[in-house]
């Protein structure tokens, strides 16, 4: 596309029926996220794979969460809309408010009171969102949203509203537009299930129309302590550090496990621990912040590749093509960044002090190299 990214609705309409001449478009840009190459990573996973993060922590508000809310936000409006509405767990939340805003549209979120992760919390609350905290969990939440709507008249702004799905499908398009094909695995954590949703209708419309000749495996990751599709049943209480995907009850599920066995894909579970690991894998080796859930899908494709699930794989020419999606940012959930180990070290001031935590090269005092031009000696900094 030549000139500028125009945001996901001018960038996709001719593949967003529900989007007509008469739509305001409601847009922050969103969308055309970067497919950055992970080599480190995918060493891990294989010889023969090529592992593509899709970062949509790159969106306006941080997560993909945009892409959905671009297109639900633009068809509120069309409608007459005065008012938004949604449970979260903070993304959608955190992106209803910023869209709502910049409709002039009123927004209202309830969440799960101390379960929202502060970055989130401060964009809603900047946002001019009115914020209501519950003491149950997402799911009561949503309940209680569901329940707002049959008596008022406000705009359902959670992926139940079929415009979310629409939007949040496009990713779908970027990841085979940037390859030039699908991937062989597409992997993502799975919460209320409108992502694996959205990119199995996404990439199933694009095998439709003949952009892709072959569609992807879908890999979908729950936290163990709340993993409702892997373990068919409803979770009364879910826990996880990952907050975004600490759904018990997921409003998709149908549509999750057809995504699933339609594509010859699996939905496992990746434990806190293994979480942890990968996000702090993820930012240290590849220098990408994920938030914790986003860190599933990584934990969850190093959990298949040590059980050998790679090794049969085959992809043209040898060559395995995996793509990761990363939900949302990292720097959505600073606690968790900051809980984890590898915390600042607090030394005497004293050069001595901070050489000895490091493992410097000794600076050479003849030849090219001290002669070199370099910034350590300038006084301007
Ligand atoms: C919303 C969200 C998820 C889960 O997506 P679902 O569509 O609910 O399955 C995962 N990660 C992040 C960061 C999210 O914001």
């Amino acid at each position: 596309m030549a000139g500028a990214w125009p945001g996901v609705i001018e960038a996709h309409r001719n593949r967003l029926s529900c989007v007509t001449t008469d739509t305001p478009v409601v847009t922050l840009l969103e969308g055309g996220t970067p497919l950055i190459p992970a080599p480190r990573l995918a060493r891990r996973l294989g010889d023969h794979v090529d592992l593509y993060l899709k970062h949509e922590g790159l969106n306006p508000t941080a997560s993909f969460k945009d892409r959905g809310m671009t297109v639900a936000v633009s068809k509120a409006l069309e409608r007459g809309a005065t008012a938004g509405i949604c449970a979260s767990t903070g993304n959608t939340s955190a992106s209803a408010a910023a869209y709502c805003a910049r409709a002039g549209i009123q927004c209202a979120v309830i969440i799960p009171g101390g379960k929202i992760a502060q970055g989130k919390l401060a964009q809603v609350l900047r946002h001019g969102a009115k914020v209501f905290a519950v003491q149950g969990n997402f799911d009561a939440a949503l309940r209680m949203v569901r329940a707002i709507c049959s008596r008022t008249q406000v705009a359902l702004l959670n992926s139940l509203n079929p415009d979310r799905i629409e939007g949040q499908k496009t990713a779908a398009f970027e990841v085979c537009d940037s390859l030039g094909r699908a991937p062989d695995y597409h992997a993502l954590p799975v919460g209320n299930a409108g992502n694996i949703t959205s990119y199995w209708k996404g990439y199933r419309e694009y095998h439709a129309s003949g952009q892709i000749a072959a569609l992807p495996v879908m890999l979908g990751f729950q936290a163990a302590g709340a993993a409702p599709i892997v373990e068919d049943r409803i979770v009364e209480n879910p826990e996880t550090v990952a907050t975004a995907i600490r759904i018990g009850n997921p409003a998709r599920r149908e549509e999750a496990t057809r995504a699933r066995d339609e594509s010859g894909g699996l939905i496992q579970s990746v434990t806190d621990e293994e979480i942890l690991a990968a996000y702090q894998l993820l930012a240290s080796t590849e220098g990408i912040f994920a938030e914790p859930a986003s860190a599933a899908t990584v934990a969850g494709l190093c959990k298949l590749a040590a059980a050998g699930f790679f090794e049969s794989s085959c992809g043209r020419r040898g060559r395995t093509v995996v793509v990761g999606v990363l939900t949302g940012h990292g720097l959505k959930d600073p606690e968790t960044a900051l809980r984890v180990d590898g915390g600042v070290i607090d030394v005497p001031d004293s050069v001595d002090a901070v050489l000895e935590f490091l493992q410097l090269p000794e600076r050479p005092t003849t030849g090219a190299a001290a002669r070199a031009e370099d910034h350590c000696d300038s006084k301007t900094n």
